[in-house]
C-alpha cells in the first residue's frame, strides 16, 4: 500500500490521504508556486499506527526511506551530509485544520558534526550564530515533542545563561553562548532519558513522525475535536519539508498572513512578519511580531511577489486564506495555505463579498458558514452608550471580537474551576499555550501581554468564537503572585475587567452589555438559508420574553411550551403545592381553579408573541415532588392554608418521595392519576387561543396540545378523552369555530417501536430526545456528565449523546416511529424539541429522515436555520 507521497504527486483533492496542509502544499505545487519541495505520509499511515498498537510498521518505514532518498535527490542535498546537510521541518496536518493543537518539529537533522561542518562552510560569524541557535532549538523541541521531557529545564537554562551573561533577551545571546546551551541540552537529554541525543537524521525523523501521529491523540487534541466534530477516526498525516530559514540573517525572516481580515472580514491584506525569525516565534506569540505592511519596505521585492500569491491563491480557492511563508535571504517560500479561520463576523462578511464579487453562488455562501459559530453573533455586546462613557486603560490588539467581563484569574485551571462554580472571568495570561485551550473555553474572552493577531491565543479564541485581547505589552504581569499593572493600577486575581475584542481596548470594572441584533450581512445570509432550507425551525419557549426573542431570531412557532415553568412563581407555587396535598378532587379542582387564570393569561401572551404562528404547549411534565416545599417554614403555610397538620404535610411530601424520579410519576402518567389538572391546562389554552383569535381575525389559531412521556396508546387515548371533552365543551360554550390539535412527545423508546399505534391517535409527534436518548441508553440525563468524561477518554464515546444525536442507535427509532407513524396517518406532523434540535449535526439529520420542523432555544434558532440550509443544499 502505498503511503508516501511528494508533493508533486497530490493535488487539494486527495484532503482526505494528505490532511489539509499536505493536499495544499501539493496543490501550491501544482500551481507552480514556490514550496520546498518535500512529503506527506498519509493519513491511513496514522490510522495504521494506533492499529498496529503505536508503532510504525516496516513496510511504513520502508516508504519513509525510499522517500528520503526521494527528497535528497530533489533538493540535492543530503541528511547527515557534510557539504549540503539537509534539514527538514515535520509537521503534522489533518483533513480538518486543527491549529496548534498537535506538534511540529523544525531543523530536523542536525547533530554536532553537522553544526560544526556548516559554521566551518561559512565564515560569516553571524551564521555561526544562527546554526548554533537552530541546533539548540531542535534539541529543544525534539526533547519536548519526541522524548516528552519538558519545556523548563531547557527554559531554565536559558534563563540561566541569560543571567550569567547579564542580558534580557535571547537575540543578546552569542554564537559562544549558544553552543555552550546545545551541550547543556543535550547533557540535560542525556540525564532524562538515559541517553545519547541520537545523532542519526534518519532516526531522529522516524521519532518525529512516532511523536506527531501521537500527538493526535493528546488532550488538547481531543478536546478540540470534541468541539469542532472532528472524528478520532480521521487521523493526522505528516508533512516532512525540507528547512528554509527565516532566521539566517537580517535579510529573511517569516509570516503568516491573510488574504482578508480573519476579524472583520475587511478585504484587505493582514497579516505579521518578524526579520530574523523562525515560524514558531510568529505562531507561538513569544515575540510581537510588526504589521505584514512594513515587510514591503525592508523586503519590496519578496513582499511584491507574496502579494501576487495571495491573489492567485484566494482566486484559486475561492476562499480567503490564511498563510504561512518565509523569506530566506529575500527568497519567498509558501510553507503552508489553507482557508483561513475567522470569526463569526467576518464569516459573514466574507461569504457575502464573495457573492458580490462573483466568486461563489449564494448556496456556497450558506455553506461556508459554521452554524456553531452563530452563536457569539447573538450574545451580548457592550452598551453602546456605556462604552462611550468608560475611559479605556489600556489597548491590545482586538484579536477576537465580542465584549467579555469578568472576574480576573490567572490560569487555564483556576478559570475553569471559577467558571464551574458560576462565576464570569476573564483570563489573563502573559501568552496561552495550546494547553490553555479548556481555560479558554470557560472564560469569557482572554486578555494576554504577548503575541499577535495570529499567535495561538488569538487562533484558537477566532475559532472558538471567544473575545481575546492579545499582545497588551503595557501590562506589567506578576503571573506568579496572580496580579499585574495596568494604568498605573494594580489589579489582582477576581478584580473586574471589561474587555473589547474588536477594538482590543481594555476598561477597568464592568461595562454593561446589550443583546445583538440580526441585520446587515447576518440577515442577508440567514434570508439565503430560509430560501433553500426544508425544515422549520420553531423555538422551545415558555415565557413571553423567550417568545419574543425567539421570533426577532426568526422562530416559525413554537414547538415546546413547558407550562411546568410557569407554576414556579410565588402566587402560583402555593396553589400549586394545594393540588398537590388534597384528599379530594374537589379540593383538587378548587386549588386548580385558582392557577387557571394565570396560566390563561400566559399562553395569551404567548400567543401574542408569536403573531399567529404555531404554539404547541405541553402538559405538565415533571414528577409533583419537585414542586412540594422543603422548609418548615413554607411547610408551616401550607398546612395552615389547607388546614392541616404540618405533620399531614410531611407525610404527604415524604409519601411523594421516588427512588428514581425521572423514570416515576411524571409526563401524562400525572394526567391518568389527576385528570383534573390536564382539564384545567386544556380549559387554559382553549379559552387563551378563542381570546387572541378574537382579538386579531386575521391571525389563523389552532392550539396544539402535546401529551409528554406516553409510552402507550390507550394512556394517549385516555388523557385525549380528558382534553377533547374539555376543550370541545369550552369552544361550545364560547360559541367559537376553534380547530385544535392533539399529539404527543415520543420520548420513550416504546413509544417509537408502537408508532403505528399511536399515530392512529396522535395529530402530531414531536422528538423529546433528551428523554429518548436518556431511555434508549439507560443514562441519566442529570448523572451522566460524572461519568462520560472517562467514556471520551477511552474513545467509547466520542461526543456527549445528549448534545450531539446518537444517530445509531436514538436516530433509528426516530426513523422508525417515522416509518411506522406516518402510513397510518397521512397528516401526521413531525418534530423534535429535545436540546438537539438546535445542534447542526442533528438538524442535518432531521431533515435527512423527513422531520417538518425543528424546534430549539432561542438564541440557537438561526443555528438551527442555518444548519438546515446546509443540510438541504
Ligand atoms: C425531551 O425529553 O427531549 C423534552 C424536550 O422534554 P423535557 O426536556 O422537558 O423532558
Ligand atoms: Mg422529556
Amino acid at each position: 500500500k502505498k503511503y508516501l507521497y511528494l508533493f508533486t504527486e497530490g493535488d487539494a483533492t486527495m484532503r482526505e490521504l494528505l490532511g489539509g496542509k499536505g493536499a495544499n502544499l501539493a496543490e501550491m505545487t501544482k500551481v507552480g508556486l514556490p514550496v520546498p519541495q518535500g512529503f506527506t505520509i498519509s493519513t491511513e499511515a496514522c490510522t495504521q499506527y494506533y492499529e498496529d498498537g503505536r508503532q510504525i510498521n516496516d513496510e511504513i518505514q520502508a516508504q519513509i526511506m525510499e522517500y528520503i532518498t526521494k527528497m535528497e535527490e530533489i533538493n540535492g542535498k543530503k541528511f547527515g551530509d557534510l557539504k549540503n546537510p539537509l534539514l527538514v521541518s515535520v509537521r503534522s496536518g489533518a483533513r480538518a485544520s486543527m491549529p496548534g493543537m498537535m506538534d511540529t518539529i523544525l531543523n530536523l537533522g542536525l547533530n554536532d558534526e553537522v553544526v560544526e561542518a556548516m559554521i566551518a562552510g561559512n565564515s560569516d560569524p553571524k551564521f555561526a550564530r544562527f546554526v548554533y541557535d537552530s541546533y539548540r532549538r531542535f534539541i529543544q523541541m525534539y526533547s519536548d515533542v519526541v522524548m516528552e521531557v519538558g519545556k523548563k529545564y531547557f527554559e531554565q537554562l536559558i534563563d540561566e545563561m541569560k543571567a550569567k551573561k547579564g542580558v534580557t533577551y535571547d537575540v543578546e545571546l552569542t554564537a559562544e553562548d549558544l553552543k555552550e546551551l546545545a551541550g547543556q541540552f543535550k547533557a540535560e537529554y542525556k540525564s532524562k532519558i538515559g541517553e545519547d541525543f541520537p545523532a542519526d537524521p534518519k532516526e531522529q525523523l522516524m521519532g518525529a513522525v512516532k511523536a506527531v501521529f501521537r500527538s493526535w491523540d493528546n488532550p488538547r487534541a481531543n478536546v478540540y475535536r470534541r468541539d469542532n466534530d472532528i472524528p478520532y477516526s480521521w487521523g493526522t498525516a505528516v508533512n516532512v519539508m525540507p528547512m528554509v530559514f527565516g532566521n539566517l540573517n537580517d535579510n529573511s525572516g517569516t509570516g503568516v498572513a491573510f488574504t482578508r481580515d480573519p476579524a472583520t472580514g475587511e478585504n484587505k491584506l493582514m497579516g505579521e512578519f518578524l526579520v530574523n525569525a523562525q515560524g514558531e516565534d510568529v505562531v507561538a506569540g513569544v515575540r510581537t511580531p510588526m504589521p505584514i505592511s512594513q515587510m514591503k519596505d525592508q523586503f519590496p521585492e519578496a513582499y511584491a511577489e507574496f502579494e501576487k500569491v495571495c491573489s492567485l491563491l484566494e482566486k484559486h480557492y475561492r476562499d480567503m486564506q490564511d498563510m504561512e511563508f518565509t523569506v530566506e535571504n529575500g527568497k519567498l517560500y509558501m510553507l503552508q495555505c489553507r482557508n483561513g479561520k475567522r470569526t463569526a463576523q467576518a464569516a459573514l462578511k466574507i461569504a457575502c463579498d464573495l457573492v458580490d464579487e462573483g466568486m461563489r453562488t449564494e448556496e456556497e455562501a450558506v455553506s461556508m458558514i459554521d452554524p456553531r459559530n452563530l452563536d457569539t453573533l447573538l450574545h451580548p455586546q457592550f452598551d453602546a452608550a456605556a462604552l462611550k462613557k468608560a475611559e479605556p486603560i489600556g489597548k491590545g490588539l482586538g484579536a477576537s471580537p465580542g465584549a467579555a467581563c469578568g472576574k480576573i484569574v490567572f490560569t487555564a485551571e483556576d478559570a475553569e474551576k471559577w467558571a464551574e462554580r458560576g462565576e464570569k472571568v476573564v483570563l489573563v495570561r502573559l501568552e496561552t499555550s495550546p494547553e490553555d485551550i479548556t481555560g479558554m473555553k470557560s472564560a469569557q474572552g482572554i486578555l494576554t501581554v504577548r503575541g499577535g493577531m495570529t499567535s495561538h491565543a488569538a487562533v484558537v479564541a477566532r475559532g472558538m468564537g471567544k473575545c481575546c485581547v492579545s499582545g497588551c505589552g503595557e501590562i506589567a504581569m506578576d503571573e506568579e503572585n496572580k496580579k499585574f499593572e495596568l494604568a498605573g493600577k494594580t489589579f489582582k486575581e477576581g478584580d473586574f475587567i471589561s474587555i473589547d475584542g474588536t477594538t482590543g481596548r481594555i476598561y477597568d470594572g464592568l461595562i454593561p452589555t446589550v443583546d445583538a441584533k440580526i441585520a446587515g450581512e447576518f440577515g442577508r445570509i440567514m434570508a439565503w438559508a430560509d430560501k433553500y432550507r426544508k425544515l422549520h425551525v420553531r423555538t422551545n419557549a415558555d415565557t413571553p420574553a423567550d417568545a419574543r426573542k425567539a421570533r426577532e431570531l426568526g422562530a416559525e412557532g413554537i414547538g415546546l411550551c413547558r407550562t411546568e415553568h410557569m407554576f414556579f412563581e410565588p402566587e402560583r407555587i402555593a396553589a400549586f403545592r394545594e393540588m398537590i396535598c388534597s384528599d379530594t378532587v374537589e379540593e383538587r379542582e378548587a386549588a386548580l381553579n385558582k392557577i387557571l387564570p394565570y396560566q390563561q393569561s400566559d399562553f395569551e401572551k404567548l400567543y401574542e408573541a408569536l403573531e399567529g404562528y404555531p404554539v404547541c404547549i405541553r402538559f405538565l411534565d415533571p414528577p409533583l415532588h419537585e414542586f412540594v416545599p422543603t422548609n418548615d417554614e413554607e411547610i408551616k403555610q401550607l398546612a395552615d392554608a389547607q388546614g392541616k397538620s404540618v405533620e399531614t404535610i410531611r407525610n404527604i411530601i415524604a409519601s411523594l418521595h421516588e427512588f428514581n424520579p425521572m423514570m416515576g410519576h411524571r409526563g401524562c402518567r400525572l394526567a391518568v392519576t389527576y385528570p383534573e389538572i390536564a382539564k384545567m391546562q386544556t380549559k387554559a389554552v382553549i379559552r387563551a387561543a378563542i381570546n387572541t383569535q378574537k382579538a386579531h381575525p386575521d391571525w389563523h389559531i389552532r392550539p396544539e396540545i402535546m401529551i409528554p412521556l406516553v409510552c402507550e396508546v390507550k394512556e394517549l387515548k385516555f388523557v385525549k378523552k380528558v382534553v377533547i371533552e374539555t376543550a370541545d365543551a369550552e369552544i361550545a360554550n364560547a360559541g367559537a369555530a376553534l380547530e385544535y390539535e392533539v399529539g404527543t412527545m415520543i420520548e420513550i423508546p416504546r413509544a417509537a417501536l408502537t408508532a403505528d399505534e399511536i399515530a392512529a391517535e396522535a395529530d402530531f409527534f414531536c422528538f423529546g430526545t433528551n428523554d429518548l436518548t436518556q431511555m434508549t441508553f439507560g443514562f441519566s440525563r442529570d448523572d451522566a456528565g460524572k461519568f462520560l468524561s472517562a467514556y471520551y477518554d477511552t474513545k467509547i464515546f466520542e461526543n456527549d449523546p445528549f448534545a450531539k444525536l446518537d444517530q445509531t442507535g436514538v436516530g433509528k427509532l426516530m426513523k422508525m416511529a417515522i416509518e411506522l407513524g406516518r402510513p397510518v396517518n397521512p397528516k401526521l406532523h413531525v418534530g423534535i424539541c429535545g436540546e438537539h434540535g438546535g445542534d447542526p449535526s442533528s438538524v442535518e439529520f432531521c431533515h435527512k429522515i423527513g422531520l417538518d420542523y425543528v424546534s430549539c432555544s432561542p438564541f440557537r434558532v438561526p443555528i438551527a436555520r442555518l444548519a438546515a440550509a446546509q443540510a438541504a443544499i
